[in-house]
């Protein structure tokens, strides 16, 4: 059996990636997402074990200490990580593995896995970065805020990415993506 690709997808919040990524779960075979552990509070309608694992402070610490973790970050206040167990077994069974993480963990994984593919999801611009975040309508004003200041910082990053894909429009992108999976060697 061929060994699948690790794929990391970053980019601002509100710049598309959860919607980006849930079209190529519908049109890419063999795609399988990694669900990450967050000590974020749930939004209205994020279920357990699905969007995240949620877990408390302590829980998060517990499962660092006990190296549960590929890699993990602290963001916009919070922790996330991504869980060892199921990534190393998903990639052995040759499944095309997407990581949505932000840069930080982006470059963790890297290290570690140096054949892992950097991607970095861009919105148009800063306004309609805003206008989609306020859109959502899951954040406050000062955590709109907070997710702002992280993009600036998150956007001087972009230049250790391996593609670039600009979230225009979410059919056009969804292809640009479709395209670099499909030209990845298995
Ligand atoms: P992220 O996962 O990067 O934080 P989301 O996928 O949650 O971002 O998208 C943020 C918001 O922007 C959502 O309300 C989503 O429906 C909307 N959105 C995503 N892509 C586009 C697009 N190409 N054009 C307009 N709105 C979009
Ligand atoms: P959100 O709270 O909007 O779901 O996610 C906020 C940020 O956390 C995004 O930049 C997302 O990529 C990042 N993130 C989500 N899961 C993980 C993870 O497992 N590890 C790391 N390092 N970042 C993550």
């Amino acid at each position: 059996m061929h060994k699948g690709n690790l794929i990391i997808i970053s980019g601002p919040s509100g710049a598309g990636k959860g919607t980006l990524v849930e079209r190529l779960v519908a049109r890419v075979p063999d795609v399988w997402v990694s669900v990450s552990a967050t000590t974020r509070a749930p939004r209205p309608g994020e279920v357990d074990g699905e969007d995240y694992v949620f877990l408390s402070a302590d829980e998060f610490e517990r499962r660092v200490q006990a190296g549960e973790f590929l890699e993990w970050a602290s963001v916009h206040g919070n922790r996330y990580g991504t869980l060892r167990s199921t990534v190393e077994e998903k990639i052995a069974e040759g499944r095309q593995v997407i990581l949505e993480i932000d840069p930080q963990g982006a470059a963790q994984v890297k290290a570690l896995m140096p054949d892992a593919v950097l991607i970095f999801i861009l919105a148009p611009s800063m306004e309609e970065l805003e206008r989609r975040i306020r859109g959502r309508g899951a954040e406050t004003d000062e955590q709109v805020a907070v997710r702002l200041a992280t993009a600036v910082r998150e956007l001087e990053l972009v230049g250790t990415y391996d593609y670039v894909v600009e979230n225009d429009d979410v059919l056009r992108a969804t292809d640009e993506l479709a395209e670099i999976l499909g030209s990845l060697g298995g």
